[in-house]
């Protein structure tokens, strides 16, 4: 259901308690890097964000950062923010409320923030309302696509070009997974955005 390049506006409409967008005056678009934090490819994000002085929020799934404390680290000392995505990438629509709540609760342990993301953007009515007390749930208008198997990178960049607009949160993968589409991706968008004047900020 959320794998669509961008979320209409209709299907935001259906959920208005989470986040989708920032409104706001400014050409801002928000930059959001979930699954990691990886110790080769959250580094190299960063890399390429520095180059155009930009900050990125990173949803780190909590085992992640229990293996890799050190990387998790320099993702606050280098000027990002990190959110909450669950301890072990759980999804909601399959898993008892209770144990989803224990799952971010553990996560927490890792990961201070009062951002959160539910992977996959699945989660049900009764975890969100739990959650809703403690964090903000922070949704996306566009989707990288990275993670995709064979996925048309020319396509795909193209799609984030002519879709990109002010408030958007766009989401990209600092994954194994995502790696092989990501390194293609991210520097052609970070360079779009630098040239046709958006800045990025932290959620
Ligand atoms: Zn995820």
């Amino acid at each position: 259901m959320l794998w669509y390049q961008s979320i209409p506006s209709w299907f935001q409409n259906l959920f208005p308690k989470f986040i989708w967008q920032i409104p706001g005056q400014k050409k801002t678009v928000y930059l959001t890097f979930d699954d990691g934090p990886h110790p080769e490819i959250t580094p190299w994000v960063m890399d390429e964000l520095d180059k155009f002085n930009l900050k990125a929020t990173f949803f780190c799934v909590g085992d992640n950062v229990r293996k890799y404390p050190e990387t998790y680290k320099t993702v606050h000392t280098r000027g990002h923010q990190t959110g909450n995505h669950t301890m072990h990438h759980l999804k909601g629509w399959q898993t008892d409320t209770e144990l989803y709540i224990q799952n971010v609760e553990n996560c927490h342990d890792y990961v201070d923030s009062n951002l959160f993301r539910p992977p996959y953007g699945r989660i049900k009515r009764s975890q969100a309302n739990i959650l809703r007390k403690h964090y903000r749930i922070i949704m996306w208008t566009l989707l990288a696509c990275d993670f995709e198997k064979n996925l048309d990178c020319h396509a795909a960049i193209t799609g984030l070009k002519n879709k990109t607009k002010k408030g958007d949160i766009v989401v990209f993968h600092d994954s194994v997974k995502a790696e092989q589409n990501l390194k293609v991706l991210l520097p052609q968008y970070l360079q779009f955005l630098n040239e046709n004047g958006f800045n990025c900020a932290l959620l």
